[in-house]
């Protein structure tokens, strides 16, 4: 069985990863599908993001990386894919999430939305941290693979924001977790 894991990966985290790795043994074929959506200002290029997502799962033989643009579930049919894996983290994420695959099953009955919960090291991680650490100058070792930990520190050197990019940062409590969006944002891109 294929399933597509849709997402903005601006940049892949451990999260993400995690996420990833634990559903590659689920299914016989993961597509990593990177979202192109006009409506965001992203860090990082599709392209980029693609890289950094290839580099981070090339230890994964059936993970396969690409990028779509569109609704998710036409994607989804055009890739013969029946999954659509979303991870949960908290119940902001719960609301959000049910809510686009109740959307996304008035669209395709044929497809499966199916979650994963978050590993517990990672219920306080997304994306969003990562650039906010990062854009005051803190470390971002610990939440994201070394490549793209350099690629973001490159980023924000470039626009002289952060000071010291070895900083340790101490770990963030969940209840600091940032939303990756509105409901808006996510169901304008599904
Ligand atoms: P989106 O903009 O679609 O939310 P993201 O890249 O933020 O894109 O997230 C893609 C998917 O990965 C979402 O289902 C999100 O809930 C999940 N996700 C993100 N971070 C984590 C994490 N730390 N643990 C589990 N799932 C996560």
């Amino acid at each position: 069985m294929i399933a597509i894991y849709p997402g903005s990966f601006d940049p892949i985290t451990l999260g993400h990863l995690d996420i990833i790795e634990r559903s590659s043994r689920l299914f016989e074929h993961i597509i990593v599908a990177v979202l192109r959506n006009p409506n965001k200002s992203p860090l990082f290029t599709v392209q980029q993001r693609l890289e950094q997502i290839r580099q981070s799962t090339q230890h994964l033989p059936n993970v396969e990386v690409d990028a779509f643009d569109g609704l998710t579930v036409n994607y989804a049919k055009m890739r013969q894919a029946e999954v659509l894996l979303r991870g949960l983290r908290a119940i902001s994420d719960f609301e959000v999430e049910l809510q686009m695959a109740h959307t996304n099953k008035t669209l395709s009955t044929q497809i499966e939305t199916v979650f994963l919960a978050t590993s517990n090291e990672y219920s306080f991680l997304s994306s969003s941290v990562v650039k906010e650490i990062a854009r005051f100058g803190g470390s971002v070792n610990h939440l994201v693979p070394p490549h793209v930990a350099l690629d973001i520190y490159q980023c924000y050197t470039n626009n002289h924001t952060v000071s010291n990019p070895t900083t340790k940062m101490e770990a963030i409590p969940p209840q600091q977790s940032l939303p990756t969006g509105t409901p808006s944002q996510k169901m304008h891109k599904q």
